[in-house]
């Protein structure tokens, strides 16, 4: 069932979702080669507290093993999404996404952002950059009157034309008071498919996006995903309501990019 949000429900959950952008702001200070992700999480869980909310990623359960120890995933190199931060240093050339998701007045934030470490090559900065144009493209079509499958079509579009894989396993979802709620938001699809959009949805969108081939592996932690050829992946996401001429984008990259320098 997709569950329309008011106005005002509309602004708790940019609340939400402002401070999952500062919190990946706070964790854009630190990424340097020698930093590790546990090192990230420490910091986003104690933002995140520190600022009124609960990391709605940790003790979330999952299906095929134990619930999920850490409040931000980190997910390195060929890891697309649900990494577990560990102790590993980050090196020179890496790049890691980090997924944030917090819970706010009664309301859920979901955010994503793949940042490099030191210097990465013009072909990893290039998958970076088609995937965010993909994240913004799919957005410009989370529009009252369009359907599900006009945004998985722009994002889809824009990566295969640029010859890169699209990961169907995972989709972007429905949000509000729950993190995952309807519909699916797959980052692929057929123009004017799927369910109407309407204003009040509101909406995750992140593309997953792989330099390589498209198929993934759950990896032995039941957690990490991982590209089947090793190639690296890139994962971009906001969360969004549905507008009337336009959607409202309710996280923010903004922060961040003051942080690069961007
Ligand atoms: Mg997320
Ligand atoms: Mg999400």
């Amino acid at each position: 069932m997709i569950i329309l949000k008011t106005d005002d429900e509309i602004e708790l959950l940019r609340q939400s979702n402002l401070l999952v952008g500062r919190t990946l702001a706070e964790v854009a200070k630190l990424i340097k080669p020698g930093v590790t992700t546990r090192q990230l999480d420490k910091v986003a869980e104690e933002f995140i507290r520190d600022n009124g909310a609960i990391p709605t990623f940790k003790g979330f359960p999952n299906p095929y093993g134990g619930p999920f120890p850490a409040s931000i995933c980190t997910s390195v190199n060929s890891q697309v999404v649900h990494g577990i931060p560990n102790d590993e240093p980050l090196k020179d050339g890496d790049i890691v996404s980090v997924d944030c998701g917090t819970f706010l007045n009664g309301f859920c934030g979901d955010s994503a952002y793949t940042f490099t470490v030191g210097e990465v090559s013009a072909e990893i900065q290039q998958l970076l950059k088609v995937t965010k144009e993909a994240l913004y493209l799919g957005i410009q079509n989370a529009v009252h009157g369009k359907r599900i499958g006009d945004i998985g079509y722009a994002i889809q579009n824009h990566c295969e034309s640029n010859g890169y894989g699209v990961v169907r396993e995972f989709v972007g979802h429905g949000i509000g008071k729950d993190m995952h709620e309807d519909p699916a938001v797959p980052n692929y699809g057929k123009r004017g498919s799927g369910p109407l959009l309407k204003k009040g949805m509101c909406l995750a969108i992140e593309p997953m996006i792989t330099l390589g081939d498209r198929k993934v592996y759950l990896e032995n932690d039941s957690w990490s995903v991982r590209t089947r050829d090793k190639s690296m992946a890139a994962h971009f996401e906001h969360t969004v309501a549905v507008g009337l001429d336009a959607a409202d984008i309710l996280s923010s990259f903004e922060f961040i990019e003051k942080v690069l320098g961007e």
